[in-house]
């Protein structure tokens, strides 16, 4: 499908270049090359390159990881934006994800955050608090044996305890709808999405988080949270498991391990609950 979206925005665009275009399109709009590897087929320009075998080494562990089985995935690799918005019509970012056609497009290398909405995208489509903070808290390098999540080359939770030292850590509740989220820094909502999640995860296991995302759809979100007031949620608030993530958790979690071993079968509530509790802890 990748291919075929690619050919017609590469048709519209040529199209749009008048009848006088010329026979051979500029390879400045267009990904000439392309590599096959078991998990992916790349396409990239000429004089461009990917890596693929960080990229199959980072597949082969998220992969493990979520415990998901993807098709192989269309992985477009762009010069810069520029070129990006050329031949798909979005340059104002650096990379995006079609989930539904197994298919990223980025500027980088190698990537490990638009193929973790690939690989989650049949989970559902949750808020973005769930949906980029699952990416973010896999942006790991398998193939230097580094398994924790950073964001711009620094780990998650570092970033979240620096947040709140600086009276930047937003509560949970204040992005737990999409928009809101989006409305504010990425700067800051990314990195502690990354954190929150990766918490829940290490302290919950990928199982509730699978079931989470099929529980939620991109326009809900965790209302019975949010809508919940800090006394009906403090008296839960002793539970070591969700006591963590604001106030502790960070240090806690630096040295965690990247195996989860779910301890028990949460439900999905169990980390609704949590989020509960992070609330009444935010207030
Ligand atoms: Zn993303």
């Amino acid at each position: 499908m990748a291919r075929t979206f690619v050919a017609v925005t590469l048709t519209l665009l040529l199209a749009a270049c008048g009848g006088s275009a010329p026979t051979a399109p500029s390879e400045t709009v267009r990904l000439t090359e392309r590599i096959v590897t078991p998990h992916f087929v790349f396409h990239y320009s000429a004089n461009d390159s990917v890596d693929t075998e960080w990229q199959e080494a980072y597949h082969v562990w998220a992969v493990s990881q979520l415990g998901v089985t993807p098709a192989v995935i269309e992985y477009n690799k762009y010069r810069d934006r520029a070129q990006m918005g050329q031949i798909t019509g979005h340059g104002s970012t650096n990379g995006y994800a079609e989930p539904a056609a197994a298919t990223i497009h980025t500027i980088w290398k190698i990537d490990n955050h638009e193929v973790v909405h690939v690989y989650a995208g049949p989970w559902g489509s949750p808020a973005a608090l769930f949906g980029e903070g699952l990416a973010v808290a896999f942006q790991t390098n398998p193939q230097a044996g580094d398994f924790v999540a950073k964001w711009s080359g620094t780990p998650v939770h570092d970033l979240a305890r620096r947040f709140r030292a600086q009276g930047q850590l937003l509560s949970i509740p204040s992005i737990a709808e999409t928009a809101a989220f989006r409305a504010r820094d990425e700067g800051v909502t990314y990195p502690e999405a990354g954190s929150f999640v990766r918490f829940l995860i290490d302290s919950e296991g990928i199982a509730p988080m699978r079931r989470l995302y099929g529980s939620m759809g991109p326009a809900r979100r965790s209302r019975r949270f949010a809508r919940r007031s800090p006394a009906s949620t403090a008296s839960r608030s002793t539970r070591p498991s969700s006591a963590g993530w604001r106030s502790s958790a960070p240090d806690a979690l630096r040295a965690s391990r990247l195996a989860p071993a779910p301890r028990t079968p949460h439900l999905a509530p169990a980390l609704v609950t949590s989020q509960n509790q992070l609330y009444a802890l935010s207030v």
